[in-house]
């Protein structure tokens, strides 16, 4: 595998960082390259969310617990659901309080990080 200068074609030896004949900074091969690639595509998944958004949902359908299923917070959000529908309804009582204290914490900032610690918008 013999690498040759991006700048002026001289061969270069295996660990050479610099070329002797011009001194422009060899290129490193593909290893860093990859890393940057598997950065970007983890980004997509870690985007805010919106605080709004989020707190508009526990608004209309906390009783459920459809903000915390959009926020990341899986386990109290099938809490919320489990309790909503194995009292026929009659839970939602209990959740549509809970659910308001969280709307009122999401509009005020109190909770600011989404399920996987990522600040909320
Ligand atoms: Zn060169």
């Amino acid at each position: 595998m013999a690498k040759f200068c991006e700048n002026c074609g001289k061969p270069l030896k295996e660990n050479q960082d610099i070329c002797l004949n011009c001194g422009v900074a060899v290129k490193k091969d593909t290893p860093t390259n990859t890393t940057n690639v598997t950065n970007i595509n983890t980004n997509p998944t870690t985007a805010p969310k919106s605080k709004v958004c989020a707190g508009l949902l526990a608004l209309f359908f906390g009783t459920i617990g459809i903000h915390n299923f959009y926020l990341g917070y899986s386990g109290k959000g099938v809490a919320q659901l489990l309790i909503t529908l194995l009292t026929c309804g009659f839970g939602a009582i209990i959740t549509g309080v809970w659910a308001l204290i969280e709307a009122i914490m999401l509009f005020t900032g109190s909770i600011g990080v989404d399920g996987n610690g990522v600040p909320l918008q």
